[in-house]
């Protein structure tokens, strides 16, 4: 059984950048991944790709025929992707011999894949697939840009968007504290273990509506932060990938122990 990867993250945390990096990684290692592009809006795919959403939906001839801004024509490709999507892993499956793992790459804007139907309706049947058609696993990496989440409020609020991404998916979850070249990711790890260090990174620590909803919340989170996965990359550089694969791997093995046994329970 191979595992298929679903890469979610903020606009610009660097999703297509990570699996361009890991793409060039697992090649190195002849160990190739198999590689998908959910995105209809990327102007240029950095990587070699299998599937790629582009050549389903036209996304400009989208907007154009249906006369639609930029994000109803993200979603309305998707939507039309997923009409097909019994396709992908019909393909997927023929190619399970020649590939280490499934890659998938998502839209910039990371709502029209978390907060619509047809990104559910993707999920889930490469999530169902496993037990029956012996396909992949699943885990979903959450990317951060970790220059961004030094301010301990865009921090809290990049963390509660992955909470509630885990919350709406139930599968294994591994945070990736990317741009580990510009600032170094421990700061994070610090505020995760222990949320008095978050505490202290509050403002001042004045007393205000901001500060003890950050520090009530950063105590709820703490649970959340247990059961959690992370590592810290560069995309930009390649450092952190032997501990990408690493937390793949036990997250796979999770999967087995923990997600088919209910899987198990339900169907
Ligand atoms: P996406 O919208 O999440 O797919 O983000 P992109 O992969 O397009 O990356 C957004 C920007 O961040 C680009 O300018 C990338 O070059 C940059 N970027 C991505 N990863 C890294 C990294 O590890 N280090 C640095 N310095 N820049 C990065
Ligand atoms: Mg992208």
């Amino acid at each position: 059984q191979k595992p298929s990867v679903l890469v979610l993250g903020m606009a610009g945390s660097g999703k297509t950048t990570f699996v361009q990096r890991l793409t060039a990684y697992l090649h190195a290692r002849k160990t190739p991944p198999y590689v998908i592009n959910l995105d209809p809006a990327v102007t240029k795919v950095p990587y070699p790709v299998n599937v790629d959403i582009r050549d389903t939906v036209k996304y400009k001839e989208v907007m154009k025929e249906f006369g639609m801004g930029p994000n109803g024509a993200i979603m309305t490709c998707l939507n039309l992707m997923c009409t097909r999507f019994d396709k992908v892993i019909e393909l997927i499956n023929k190619r399970s011999d020649d590939f280490s793992v499934c890659l998938l790459d998502t839209p910039g804007q990371i709502e029209a894949f978390t907060w619509s139907a047809s990104g559910s309706i993707i999920t889930d049947s490469l999530a169902s697939s496993h037990p029956t058609v012996n396909l992949c696993l699943q885990v979903v990496m959450y990317i951060v840009d970790s220059a961004r989440a030094t301010n301990p409020t865009t921090f809290m609020s990049n963390m509660l968007y992955a909470c509630s991404i885990l919350y709406r998916t139930k599968l294994p979850f591994i945070v990736v504290f990317n741009k580990a070249d510009i600032v170094k990711p421990t700061f994070a790890l610090k505020w995760m273990q222990d949320f008095e260090r978050f505490d202290e990174a509050l403002e001042d620590n004045r007393s205000s509506y901001m500060n003890d909803l950050s520090r009530s919340l950063s105590l709820v989170l703490d649970e959340f932060y247990c059961g959690l996965k992370t590592v810290c990359v560069s995309s930009a550089t390649g450092e952190g990938f032997d501990d990408v694969m690493t937390a793949i791997a036990e997250s796979v093995e999770a999967y087995k122990t923990e997600y088919v046994p209910m899987y198990e329970k339900v169907l």
